[in-house]
This record gives structure tokens, C-alpha cells and sequence, in this order.
């Protein structure tokens, strides 16, 4: 699942890529909003973290900009706690607001009920996200893969691979968007890595069960979903 982070403030945006790529997140981060508009418009993030002051164009300038294009969902980061500026903030089509200084816990919280806002996801009680797909289920909080009851052992990046998948489930899926979401490299560099990640994958979530759910569409890419037999 792939972050922006705009901040300016070097320290705080390096203490947020780790701590976010900690969770399992691919990062990327810009120092400044001109640099920031240019990842968001080029790139599909699946949530953008956006601190509201920023050299060059500010952060609602940028969401503004944004907006015309995208409905990323964004969290804003803002030092003011200024209502006004809080209601601009929220008006100008920003998801959801966290005042600093802010506990990296709440961040995540926060971040976490705007991804489960944005995609088509069953919840389970308190705090849990879980993907699925027939009898196929991911638990993204506590990273778990199920299938037919019983527990796949995935590596963290087969477990990312495969969220991709279900969070774009029915939808083809390129080598170099998979290389992207996943690797955060691209597919000129990733050769065939991904043929054989998606291999292993498949081994593991269909390999010992009746029906195959990880296609190849041949010339494409790849798609999760369940076909008619
Ligand atoms: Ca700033």
C-alpha cells in the first residue's frame, strides 16, 4: 500500500517514512509542495499525508490543485488550531486533520479509518480491517492470510502483493503497477521478479485448494478474482 508523505520539516517526514514503512506501507516523500503536487498527480497513492505549511505552495494550494485531478484521500498535518482554518482545510476537500504535535499512534489510527473509508473492505469488530475474496481473508491489522480456515504463511512481501490484489480484486493488474505498489521500484529494474512473486503467491493461496482465484490474462498482468467454472 503505497503513502505520500509532504512535510517539510526533514526530521519529522524521515521519523513518519520509518515509522509508516514499519507498518508495511511503501513511502514516499517530498520536501516541498511543488515536489509533492508533482508525486501526487504522477502516482496513484492510496493516502496522501500532507502538512498544511510548506515552502512554495502551501498545503491547501496543493489540495486545491489535487482535487481537480484526484480524490486521494489526504490527512493534513497542521500546526494551527484555529477552527477557521480547520473548516478552510476540510472544505478544501482534506479527508480528515491532525493537529501537531501529534502521537504516531493516532496518525496511524486515523490513517487506517480513511483506507478503510476508501476501499471495499468487511469489518470485524474493533479496529480490525480484513480483505476477502470467497473464502480467501486478509487481516491487514494483524497480518494474517486465511484461506478455507486454514492459516497461509506469506512473507510480508507476499502478504503485500496479495492485499493489492484484493483491494483491486477484479481488476487486471500490470507488471509495472505491481512493481510500483509493491517493490516501489520500477519494472525496467524489477525484470522478473514479479513473474516469480506472483508464482510463489499462487502456490500458497491456490496451490492446495479446488478453485484458483490469482489469474494470468495473458500480455496484461495478473487478476484476483473468482471466475465462473
Ligand atoms: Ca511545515
Amino acid at each position: 500500500m503505497k503513502l505520500l508523505v509532504v512535510e517539510d520539516e526533514i526530521k519529522l517526514a524521515e521519523y513518519l517514512r520509518k515509522g509508516l514503512t514499519e507498518e508495511g506501507f511503501v513511502v514516499d516523500v517530498a520536501h516541498s509542495g511543488i515536489d509533492g503536487l508533482h508525486l501526487a498527480m504522477e502516482f496513484d497513492y492510496e493516502l496522501i499525508v500532507l502538512d498544511g505549511m510548506l515552502p512554495g505552495i502551501d498545503g491547501l494550494s496543493l489540495l486545491a490543485a489535487l482535487r481537480q485531478a484526484k480524490q486521494t484521500p489526504v490527512l493534513m498535518l497542521t500546526a494551527r488550531v484555529r477552527i477557521e482554518d480547520r473548516v478552510r482545510g476540510l472544505q478544501g476537500g482534506a479527508d480528515d486533520y491532525l493537529v501537531k504535535p501529534f502521537a504516531f499512534s493516532e496518525l496511524l489510527a486515523r490513517i487506517q479509518v480513511l483506507l478503510r473509508r476508501a476501499q471495499p473492505v468487511r469489518e470485524t469488530g474493533n479496529a480490525t480491517l480484513v480483505l476477502g475474496l470467497a473464502d480467501l481473508e486478509i487481516d491487514l491489522m494483524r497480518r494474517r492470510a486465511v484461506r478455507a480456515g486454514r492459516r497461509l504463511e506469506l512473507t510480508a512481501q507476499e502478504f503485500s502483493l496479495l492485499a493489492l490484489f484484493l483491494r483491486r480484486q477484479g481488476e487486471v493488474l500490470s507488471r509495472t503497477e505491481i512493481a510500483e505498489q509493491v517493490w516501489d521500484m520500477n519494472f525496467d529494474s524489477a525484470t522478473n521478479v514479479i513473474d516469480v512473486a506472483v508464482r510463489r503467491l499462487r502456490n500458497k493461496i491456490d496451490g492446495p485448494f479446488e478453485r484458483t482465484l490469482l489469474h494470468t490474462v495473458r500480455g496484461m498482468g495478473y487478476v484476483l478474482e473468482l471466475r465462473e467454472e
